[in-house]
């Protein structure tokens, strides 16, 4: 395939010819345009509905990031998270005023394909990352206009209102004395900056808070540094990505006979289900209650006649259950592991969590003709975490602990796919698909060929 190299080449000569011939005469005056921050960034992320048990809300994320920022709106991102699991998101951003595109840099969620975001979309997230350097922030704010503080009788402060650079109102409190900025606000987010350094000229905060109305969400410590020239190809596509490919509509694949799963859904997530011949089960309701709504229908299409009579609840992670109000109807088990309960009735209320049923150990579920074995597993990805097996079609379902991408080679195992060899090995399941919530399913080769590529990983980790 064609690699999609340097789809996002420069297109700023223009400015920056014009400051060659313009910043010489005007010197101090003009701001090079091509001035960019480099910013090396560790944070904590409190993130929501992501946590290694049901009795957590939140679970802290270590996070990493190099952000390049340049000022005529040239950005690129490089950034890297452990979820739990040990689960790694290694993702690189780059884009300018005219379109953004994502990779993953891993080739496991995302796989080969590049996510594109038009102009607009670019235009935000560079607004967003100016948050990060207040001192380009104000240098870019557009129909400023400040007054006093309100309840400030000190008088050290003043607050401006401004234009972000995609154009959205926000504003910060500016110390008078020193013209740095204390915080800004935006519709959705806080910033509080503290430990203030210069950097050339540039005063820029070493510790950046981000709340969400009162709640903390991320915490950055940021060593920081200015530099007139950052080389155009830092701003490239590394080599080896493709467009991202049509994935069709919305349809039940068949895996094998009763046996399938979702592809075409607008979130890419896939639910599977197993049909026998007079119930239904269903394994993870991803997302919102909108997408179930439409995969609940192309299930009783694909199966008419038969009762939608299991939910099974890979986990209790939101975006595995935003959907499962859709199918909380009169008779219908929601099944979690151990107090998965908890988790449901936190994110969902209690009218779908009173539909939840707990397996705390093994259990079949009879679907007439077809029975599914369900095994409770303590994951280090999440306490609650089931997988299903179907033995007539040698089918098993899982959620978070193998990932193939949909497009792209086989990446190896993290740590909780090992837990899932475990389980393999410990029950002797004759395995043929696995089917995961994301990417493409996989044979037992598969499965094999990714925990030989952990393997080698690690032995190379070891021998350096
Ligand atoms: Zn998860």
């Amino acid at each position: 395939m064609m690699p999609a190299l340097a789809t996002l080449r420069l297109l700023l000569p223009a400015a920056g010819i014009s400051c060659l011939l313009a910043c010489q005469n005007t010197q101090a005056q003009t701001v090079n345009p091509l001035t960019a921050a480099i910013l090396d960034m560790q944070g904590t992320r409190l993130a929501s509905h992501q946590a290694a048990t049901p009795q957590s809300a939140t679970q802290e994320i270590k996070l990493k990031q190099q952000l390049i920022l340049q000022k005529d709106g040239q950005f690129r991102a490089i950034s890297d998270s452990l979820w739990p699991g040990n689960i790694r998101f290694h993702f690189l951003s780059t884009g300018n005023k005219d379109g953004m595109a994502v990779v993953d840099l891993l080739q496991w969620r995302q796989g080969v394909e590049i996510e594109r975001n038009n102009a607009a979309e670019a235009r935000k997230a560079y607004a967003d990352f100016l948050f990060l350097v207040p001192a380009f922030l104000q240098q870019q704010a557009s129909n400023s206009q400040s007054a006093a503080l309100p309840g400030d009788s000190s008088g050290k402060y003043e607050q401006v209102s401004f234009n972000d650079v995609a154009g959205r109102p926000a504003s910060m409190i500016i110390e008078r004395s020193s013209g740095q900025v204390q915080s800004a606000k935006t519709a959705t987010s806080t910033y509080e900056y503290a430990d203030y350094s210069s950097i050339h000229d540039l005063r820029q905060p070493q510790k950046i808070t981000m709340k969400n109305g009162d709640k903390v969400v991320l915490q950055w410590t940021i060593n920081a540094q200015v530099t007139e020239h950052v080389d155009a190809h830092s701003f490239d596509l590394p080599a080896g990505y493709i467009e991202k490919q049509d994935k069709g509509t919305l349809r039940a694949t068949q895996i094998a006979p009763g046996t399938y799963r979702v592809d075409g859904s607008e979130s890419g997530y896939h639910t599977g289900f197993s049909v026998g011949s007079h119930s239904v089960a269903i394994y993870d309701a991803p997302i919102n209650t909108t997408e179930a709504a439409k995969v609940k229908a192309l299930i009783e299409q694909t199966a008419p006649g038969r009762k939608l009579a299991y939910i099974v609840l890979s986990h209790t992670h939101r975006d595995h259950i935003g959907g499962t109000p859709s199918y909380a109807q009169e008779g219908v088990q929601i099944l979690t592991g151990k107090d998965g309960k908890l988790a449901v009735e936190r994110q969902l209320g209690q009218p779908v969590a009173s539909k939840v049923v707990e397996v705390t150990e093994q259990r079949e579920l009879d679907l007439g003709g077809r029975s599914i074995r369900i095994y409770p597993m303590v994951s280090s990805h999440a306490s609650d975490m089931l997988v299903a097996y179907d033995k007539n079609s040698q089918t098993l379902f899982q959620g978070d602990l193998f990932y193939l991408p949909e497009i792209g080679p086989i990446p190896p195992l993290f740590d909780v796919g090992l837990e899932l060899d475990s389980l393999i090995r410990q029950q002797q399941l004759q395995v043929q698909q696995l089917v995961g919530v994301h990417g493409r399913s996989g044979s037992l080769q598969e499965f094999q060929k990714a925990l030989e590529l952990r393997m080698a990983a690690k032995s190379d980790a070891g021998k350096t």
